[in-house]
């Protein structure tokens, strides 16, 4: 059983910024900022695609390359170098805590960027479940490599499963690397074939042409991801290169807007760390809404405790700022907080506004493929962005149609099969606890869950409404 955390007596006055900054010409002063995930199978090159992408847009200095080169030529691997990039940050950020999800900034002209990742833990699926959770698209590396093609690599578990998991967060667009095109000398053909053998698969779970873009490339010599241009074998693509399509989607999809400032302030909490004395402590995470100024309070969910917020760090080398907005990846450093009632997972919001904090939630649930079908009572487990808690079936009440969920198809059910849609009760097993929680209409990436069994992701569940 996991130590419970005390409740507190929230807050009901907000508190003012130290020193108000006007939001609005804050706002002009910002690129379109996108945050992204990088998804794929064991080896797909997701690694030294990141490490690739980091140095060519300069966020890592050659210092960095050349130490890292040298000590994988040491173990006689040299092409890990890149790979390691990624890791290596990470371990430099990292303030001796276990991190399962990391940040990385980079910028171009254009826009601003945050790869979220799971440094050491890439294909571990619950550190996936956390990270598709607070990007804003994701980028797909295939291995478009002869082996990998013929026996059916890119289509397997973990490329699908992944896919699978971004439809059911809410991930909006994918950006298919191509990647490895320098082992099949940037042939055409290949990269067709696999885009229609994925495209099926993509279609399938609801995924749309204009969802998806593809961009051949090769993280490990580089051509197609920022500066290294093409080789001139490769005649047939004339699109962006990689962080180009990343710069048209931040375009699009970019979460800064004028209003930011109607809408409440509201974090999730992805890490938590104090000092010795626990007179310091910081909350790590992303903001889902609105902004906060050092100065103002929040409350964290489901304790309730208040606390006001004594300054902002941002990016890598975590510089004080003024604000942060949606979007933001943020550390807050709190004024006297008690550490040991906030957790990963938690959410905070602005003084004056309540996140309901549920035991059990009415939802509608869509199963993937099931090796037996679910009932009430199996042991499963819920995921949403960082928390994970175990949970059953209470009821299941009817199912749906799968393609329009309004449509009620049978009133009663006694099992749900593969692929099907139902509406469910689901409650946590653990009677004391609580999760902070939105409905799916209140809040498109907060309210949905994913429901795992025995390490195989079996459903996502949209949240319909809190029971209890
Ligand atoms: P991850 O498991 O998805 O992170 O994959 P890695 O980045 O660790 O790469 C797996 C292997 O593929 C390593 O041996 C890499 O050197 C190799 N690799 C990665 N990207 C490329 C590429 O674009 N071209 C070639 N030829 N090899 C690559």
């Amino acid at each position: 059983e996991e130590p419970l955390v005390k409740t507190h007596k929230k807050a009901e006055i907000p508190t003012k910024p130290k020193n108000p900054i006007d939001i609005a010409s804050y706002l002009k002063t910002k690129k379109p900022h996108l945050n992204f995930v990088v998804l794929g199978h064991v080896d797909a090159g997701k690694s030294t695609l990141m490490g690739r992408l980091l140095y060519e847009v300069g966020a890592v200095d050659s210092k960095l390359i050349r130490k890292l080169e040298k000590e994988s030529e040491i173990i006689g691997k040299s092409s890990f170098h890149l790979a390691w990039v990624m890791d290596q940050t990470a371990e430099e950020r990292n303030r001796g805590v276990t991190v399962d999800i990391c940040t990385s900034d980079f910028e171009t002209t254009k826009s601003t960027f945050t790869i979220v990742d799971a440094p050491g833990h890439r294909d571990f699926v619950p550190n996936a479940i956390t990270g598709i959770s607070q990007a804003d698209v994701a980028v797909l590396s295939v291995d478009c490599g002869t082996d990998a093609f013929e026996s059916g690599f890119n289509l397997d578990g973990q490329t699908k499963e992944h896919t699978l998991l971004a439809r059911s967060l809410g991930i909006k667009h994918i950006i298919v690397a191509m990647n490895k095109m320098d082992t099949v000398s940037w042939q055409e053909s290949r990269f067709r074939d696999i885009q229609s053998e994925l495209t099926v698969f993509f279609e399938e779970i609801g995924y749309k042409s204009k969802d998806l873009s593809w961009v051949p490339c090769s993280g490990l010599t580089g051509e197609g991801i920022f500066k290294t241009a093409y080789p001139s074998s490769q005649t047939w693509y004339q699109g962006p290169n990689l962080v180009g399509e990343l710069e048209n989607i931040a375009a699009k999809h970019s979460t800064i807007g004028e209003d930011v400032t109607k809408e409440p302030f509201v974090f999730s909490i992805l890490d938590v760390t104090s000092n010795s004395k626990k007179t310091n402590t910081i909350i790590s995470g992303k903001v889902e809404s609105g902004t906060v100024q050092p100065g103002e309070s929040i409350t964290v969910f489901p304790s309730e405790q208040s606390c006001v917020v004594d300054s902002i760090l941002h990016g890598n080398d975590s510089q004080k700022g003024d604000i942060a907005v949606r979007g933001d990846f943020v550390q807050l450093k709190l004024l006297t907080a008690f550490v040991e009632d906030i957790q990963c997972g938690d959410l905070a919001s602005i003084v004056g506004v309540d996140i309901p904090s549920s035991q059990e939630f009415t939802s509608t649930l869509l199963t993937f493929k099931l090796d037996r079908p679910l009932l009430p009572g199996t042991p499963l487990i819920l995921f949403r962005g960082a928390t994970e808690q175990p949970c059953r079936i209470k009821k299941l009440c009817y199912s749906v149609d799968k393609r329009k969920l309004s449509k009620v198809l049978k009133k009663k059910v006694k099992h749900l099969g593969s692929q099907q849609a139902a509406v469910v009760e689901i409650e946590l097993v653990q009677k004391t606890r609580r999760i902070p929680m939105f409905t799916c209409e209140q809040n498109k990436k907060l309210g949905r869950v994913v429901i795992r069994k025995e390490g195989k992701t079996v459903g996502a569940a949209l949240i319909k409404s809190l029971d209890y």
